[in-house]
């Protein structure tokens, strides 16, 4: 079993991308956004204290967003996941890694889809969930390269990190990372 990390821009199709490969390989598909917009609808403690957050676009604290990840990977039982939408942080990156190290997970591997940001918008816009207006996309985007991107730094500085496009059709982008994983 293999423990691969998505990750990208907002909008650069890890989710699309997650739930095709977690599909195709028998993965689990563990989504911190899905987890999130889950718990806003079930109206839980958490889903009141994120939905405001998510709508502005910033990111739900560290220490809530480790917590989650740390429960769900000791629940895996033995099963490979793509975590998709986390890490977000460097503060998350090194928490996830500790978690690995504690629960002897060391097929890690990371890929990050990559997309300019007219591309990212223009596809956001289109998708129209509640977090995707204009002003919270500029928001997110701002995020993720302040507070995201370093992220990428860490797993390149690991040699961790894949880079592959993720402009152009969906099934061919699949077999772009399938090829990378198998
Ligand atoms: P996503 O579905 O991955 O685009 O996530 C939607 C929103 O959920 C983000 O804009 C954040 O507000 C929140 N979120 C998801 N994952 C994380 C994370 N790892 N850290 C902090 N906030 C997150």
């Amino acid at each position: 079993m293999f423990q691969l990390i998505i990750f990208g821009p907002p909008g650069v199709g890890k989710g699309t991308q997650a739930a095709s490969i977690s599909e195709k390989l028998n993965l689990q598909h563990i989504s911190t956004g899905e987890i999130l917009r889950k718990a806003v609808s079930e109206g839980t403690e958490l889903g009141l204290k994120a939905k405001e957050i998510m709508d502005r676009g910033n990111l739900v604290p560290d220490e809530i967003m480790n917590g989650i990840v740390k429960e769900t990977l000791e629940n895996i039982n033995g099963k490979g996941f793509i975590l998709d939408g986390f890490p977000r942080t460097l503060n998350q990156a090194k928490a996830l890694m500790e978690i690995f190290e504690n629960l002897n997970f060391n097929e890690v591997k990371v890929i990050t889809l990559t997309a300019d940001d007219e591309e990212i918008t223009e596809r956001l816009l289109k998708r129209g969930r509640s977090d995707d207006t204009r002003d919270t996309i500029l928001n997110r985007l701002n995020v993720y390269y302040n507070s995201t991107t370093p992220v990428k730094e860490y797993y390149e500085k690991l040699g961790l990190n894949m880079n592959i496009n993720g402009v152009g059709e969906a099934d061919k982008i699949n077999e772009v990372i399938l090829n990378k994983l198998i």
